[in-house]
């Protein structure tokens, strides 16, 4: 509903540079399902799918890297990287014919966890603008 919505925006994440749960995840101390690994990145699926196919794509290495808003240019390399591990993992999943790559970064814009990642979202028709 649309309450559960402004709920949820409302329900601002700090950016505290703490550890957060994809440490965990990173670790296998918490499961998760894994689509691609290499030695930088990780991609698993996410727990609360917005679409048949939702995959968030995450470095390995943080490296003070908790929103894209915090980029500096020694993190260009591992960007890149992930943006084509986007791609890599569209290919696996097979919606290389129509996939979103989104990254929110801040409060505005309802990050919720502090470790940049992207979301690769598709397998159904997706909807512009976004909310
Ligand atoms: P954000 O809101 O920060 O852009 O995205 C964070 C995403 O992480 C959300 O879509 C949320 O469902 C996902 N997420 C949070 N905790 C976990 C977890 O423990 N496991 C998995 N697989 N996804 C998670």
């Amino acid at each position: 509903s649309s309450e559960e919505d402004a709920a949820k925006a409302a329900a601002v994440v700090a950016d505290t540079g703490a550890p957060t749960i994809f440490d965990k995840i990173i670790a296998k101390e918490i499961p998760s399902t894994i689509v691609y690994e290499d030695e930088k990145v990780l991609a698993f699926r996410d727990i609360s799918p917005e679409a048949p196919v939702h995959v968030l794509v995450i470095p390995k290495f943080r490296d003070g890297l908790t929103q894209l808003g915090k980029a500096e240019e020694k993190h260009s390399e591992i960007l890149g990287r992930l943006l084509y591990a986007a791609k890599v993992v569209a290919e696996k999943e097979g919606i290389l014919d129509g996939f979103r790559v989104v990254i929110n970064s801040g409060p505005s814009a309802c990050q919720s966890v502090y470790h940049l990642h992207l979301h690769v979202l598709g397998g159904r028709q997706m909807k512009w603008p976004p909310g």
